[in-house]
């Protein structure tokens, strides 16, 4: 039997309709969501990231401010631009662009992000709580894998999940929202003995590995949902998809599968921290 294809644009679609309705109503009260983007230096798979994040806040009515620092621009520097943002009510939301060059700390810049604009899920106090059950602003693509396999009304509890990839954006966070989900779960990563065959055992497998057509079809068990969140130059996933097509249950594309989602989660966190501003307020007059 052919697998169910999880079709990412789709759910993304679904969830930006929704936001807009949410951005039109934060408007109402004089409220207009707004994601910082910060990018450092130059590097320009960064800046079309950066440019693509800040059209789809437009496309549904929120704002985006984009702050661009040069290259040279120091740890503290750049402490300083993140703490103005934290301050800055008008803003909802702060996004670091991952990679800053080799000279920054990155993990001081991503830890002075305050938790309430935290909407990209980088702070260690963010991960902290997603692993607790409590996280408010997860990592987006985490987000985006569990707001598909709910979307399809995939079964997680009591499943075995494999993830493969342990980075703490990625496979670390969709690990603990599993857990959470009462999932079995496995975390493989690049000293894992057997890899094969644990992913045999699998009913989710979750790729996160950062190599193309990694996972194959033949490690894998027969009626298995499969969520590719790898996406390698050439729009390649990290999913032998062929192969795996023939096995599984459930199937995300890649493009089209997990991408097009994790945008429209940064979106969707923006906007809650929109609304809870507005709360704030309401309870403040
Ligand atoms: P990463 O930081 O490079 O982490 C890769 C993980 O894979 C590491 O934990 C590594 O293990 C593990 N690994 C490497 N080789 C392995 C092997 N042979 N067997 C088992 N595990 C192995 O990458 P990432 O940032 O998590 O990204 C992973 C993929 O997702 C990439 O393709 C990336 O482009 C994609 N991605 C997509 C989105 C999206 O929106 N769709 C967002 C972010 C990332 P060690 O920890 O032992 O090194």
């Amino acid at each position: 039997m052919e697998p169910l294809i999880l079709d990412g644009k789709r759910v993304a679609t679904e969830v930006k309709e929704s936001l807009r309705l949410r951005v039109s109503a934060l408007k109402e009260k004089g409220i207009v969501p707004c994601l910082a983007t910060v990018l450092v230096g130059d590097d320009s798979s960064s800046e079309t990231y950066v440019k693509m994040k800040g059209n789809a806040c437009r496309k549904i009515g929120m704002e985006s401010r984009r702050i661009h620092l040069p290259k040279e621009t120091t740890t503290s520097e750049l402490l300083r631009v993140i703490n103005e943002l934290n301050s800055d009510d008008d803003v909802h939301g702060i996004l670091l662009q991952h990679p800053v060059p080799k000279h920054i700390d990155e993990r001081a810049a991503f830890e002075a992000i305050s938790i309430e604009k935290d909407v990209d899920g980088v702070t260690s106090l963010g991960f902290g709580r997603t692993s607790f059950g409590f996280g408010e602003y997860p990592s987006c693509t985490p987000a985006a894998i569990m707001n598909i396999i709910d979307y399809y009304d995939v079964s997680v509890e009591g499943k075995h999940a494999v993830v493969i990839g342990r980075s703490p954006i990625l496979g670390k966070p969709v690990s603990m929202m599993l857990l959470n989900r009462n999932a079995t779960v496995t975390t493989c990563h690049s000293y894992t003995e057997n890899l094969a065959e644990i992913v045999s055992q699998a009913d989710i497998v979750v790729a996160a590995v950062g190599k193309p057509n990694f996972i194959k079809g033949e490690w894998v068990k027969e009626g298995a949902v499969i969520l590719d969140a790898g996406y390698n130059k050439g729009n390649i996933g990290d999913v032998d998809y062929d192969s795996c097509y023939e096995k599984a249950g459930a199937i995300t594309p890649v493009p089209g599968g997990v991408g097009p989602v994790t945008i429209s989660m940064l979106l969707k966190q923006t906007v809650d921290s929109a609304e809870k501003t507005a709360e704030l307020l309401k309870k403040s007059s």
